[in-house]
């Protein structure tokens, strides 16, 4: 049995389960039966209106948005799904903090929600840099299905790799 690299700590039942659809062969058209949006954000520029358009909605009070762009380099998972920078830089005699988002590629041809979801992700890093309580409870104001999403996304990257391999 393969490990499945982006369900570690998940517990072995559902591990189980998971397994059993690769095998079957089932776990792709399950995803795409639940995800069937696709989305058109296809360039950096399009991205970046994007997580200002969101950001505007749910989190106007944080710091301001750096760059946002698609970086094919990103590893999924070694980022923790994403990435987060903060940048900061001397302006006159202020130090100003501005916020790079880099999203991997990968979302540029998966399904609305797991770009939503991603997004979600690193917008929440604009206040809260662990992952804890509060940092979910961002993500969960942001998407309120964001809990299924991040389930959902790793098994959809759990499925990306198994129809590679
Ligand atoms: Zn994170």
């Amino acid at each position: 049995m393969k490990a499945l690299k982006y369900l570690a700590g998940y517990p072995p039942h559902v591990l189980a389960r998971v397994q059993a659809l690769i095998e079957q062969g089932l776990l792709g058209k399950v995803l795409a039966d639940r995800y069937d949006q696709t989305h058109a954000i296809r360039s950096d520029g399009q991205l970046y209106e994007y997580v200002q358009a969101l950001k505007e909605r749910h989190l106007r009070q944080s710091v301001p948005l750096g760059k946002v762009v698609y970086d094919s380099k990103l590893q999924v998972m070694k980022h923790a799904l994403g990435t987060h920078t903060t940048i900061s830089r001397v302006q006159g005699d202020r130090l100003r903090t501005s916020r790079e988002i880099r999203i991997a590629t990968v979302f540029r041809d998966a399904p609305a929600e797991f770009l939503k979801m991603i997004v979600v992700h690193e917008l929440a890093h604009l206040k809260e840099a662990e992952h804890d309580k509060s940092f979910y409870r961002l993500c969960t104001h942001m998407a309120p299905d964001y809990h299924q999403l991040e389930f959902d996304l790793r098994l959809y990257l759990t499925h990306l790799d198994a129809d590679r391999g």
